[in-house]
C-alpha cells in the first residue's frame, strides 16, 4: 500500500477532508460539502484530503468509489493521494475500541432495533416516557447494561448477533469538565450533549467498527483541523467530542453547513436520481451550473 497522507509536521497548516461513503452516487448535498471544503482549504492555504468511509462493506462498492472520484474531478476538485479507505484500517478502530473496553465502558448489546422499539412502546403504553436520540430513535434500555457477564459470554460464544455499545452514564462520569466545540466562521462555542444519544453503538454486528468510532479515529490520525459537513451531523458531534475526550484525541474546528433539500423539503438521499451529479452532468449542466444551483 502506498504511503498515506499524514499530518503535516507544520501544525499551522489547516487540514480539511471530504468523507463520503461509497454506497451510492454523489448528489447536490455532497457537492456542497465537497466544494465548501475545497473553498475553505484554498482560502486558508490548507490541505484537502478525501476519505472513503466504506466500513459498511455490504453496501459500499469500488464502482461507487470510482463514480465519486469522477464526479469530484468533474467539479474541479483535487485532493491528496492515496485516499484513506476505512475498510483498510479496521485495526486502528479496534485499538480505540480496546481502549474504551479497558476503561469498562463497552458492553455487548443483543437487542434488535425492533426489540428496542417494543420496549419504548410498552413504556409509552404504561404512560411512561422513553428517551429518544436526536434522530428520533428510542434509546437502548439501560437495564441491558447489567447482563450477567458470564451469560453474555455464552451467548456470544453461541454466535448470537450483538453489537457493542458505550455505557453513556459511565463515560460521562469520567469527564473532568463539560464538553463543547467551536462552530462556524464566528467560532461559537457549542455545549456538547452526548447524553442525548444514550448508549451509542461503537461496533456494529453487520460491519466492523461504526461511523462514530472510525470518524473520530480518522480525523485524529489524519491530523484534520477543520471538519466541514452537513447540518444533519450537528448532533453527532456531541458523541465525537465525547470519544475524542475518552481517547485523548484533539478536537477539530467544526462547521455544519446548510442542507440541500428536495422539493418536498426532505434531505436528499443517495437514491435521489434527479439530484445525482452524474444525472445532472448527463443533462448538460456544467460545474458552474452546479455552483449556481447551490448558490455558491
Ligand atoms: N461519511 C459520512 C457521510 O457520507 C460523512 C461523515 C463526516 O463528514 O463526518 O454522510
Amino acid at each position: 500500500m502506498a504511503e498515506e497522507a499524514m499530518p503535516d509536521p507544520d501544525h499551522h497548516t489547516p487540514v480539511f477532508r471530504f468523507a463520503p461513503s461509497p454506497n451510492g452516487v454523489l448528489h447536490l448535498g455532497h457537492a456542497l460539502s465537497a466544494l465548501l471544503n475545497a473553498e475553505r482549504a484554498k482560502a486558508t492555504g490548507g490541505r484537502l484530503l478525501l476519505r472513503m468511509e466504506d466500513i459498511d462493506i455490504g453496501r459500499c462498492t469500488p464502482a461507487f468509489e470510482q463514480s465519486i472520484r469522477d464526479d469530484l474531478s468533474w467539479l474541479g476538485l483535487t485532493w491528496e493521494e492515496p485516499v484513506r479507505r476505512q475498510s483498510e484500517h479496521i485495526d486502528a478502530y479496534r485499538e480505540a475500541l480496546d481502549k474504551l473496553t479497558s476503561l469498562g465502558l463497552i458492553y455487548p448489546a443483543f437487542l434488535s432495533r425492533g426489540e428496542i422499539k417494543a420496549h419504548a412502546k410498552r413504556a409509552a403504553d404504561r404512560g411512561h416516557s422513553w428517551p429518544r436520540d436526536p434522530d428520533g430513535a428510542p434509546h437502548y434500555p439501560e437495564f441491558e447494561r447489567d447482563l450477567d457477564p458470564a451469560t453474555a459470554q455464552q451467548r456470544i460464544a453461541k454466535g448470537e448477533r450483538h453489537s457493542l455499545r458505550l455505557n453513556m452514564t459511565k463515560a460521562l462520569s469520567l469527564l473532568k469538565a463539560p464538553l463543547s466545540w467551536t462552530e462556524g466562521t464566528d467560532n461559537t462555542t457549542i455545549a456538547a450533549d452526548p447524553a442525548a444519544w444514550g448508549d451509542v453503538i461503537l461496533w456494529r454486528w453487520d460491519a466492523p467498527s461504526s461511523y462514530h468510532l472510525s470518524v473520530v479515529v480518522d480525523d485524529a490520525l489524519q491530523g484534520i483541523t477543520h471538519v466541514v459537513r452537513g447540518r444533519d451531523l450537528f448532533h453527532a458531534t456531541s458523541v465525537h467530542r465525547l470519544l475524542q475526550n475518552l481517547l485523548d484525541l484533539p478536537a477539530p474546528h467544526y462547521t455544519h453547513h446548510r442542507l440541500i433539500l428536495d422539493k418536498d423539503g426532505r434531505k436528499l438521499s443517495k437514491s435521489e436520481g434527479a439530484s445525482g451529479l452524474g444525472h445532472l452532468r448527463a443533462q448538460g449542466l456544467s460545474p458552474l451550473d452546479i455552483r449556481g444551483l447551490l448558490n455558491l
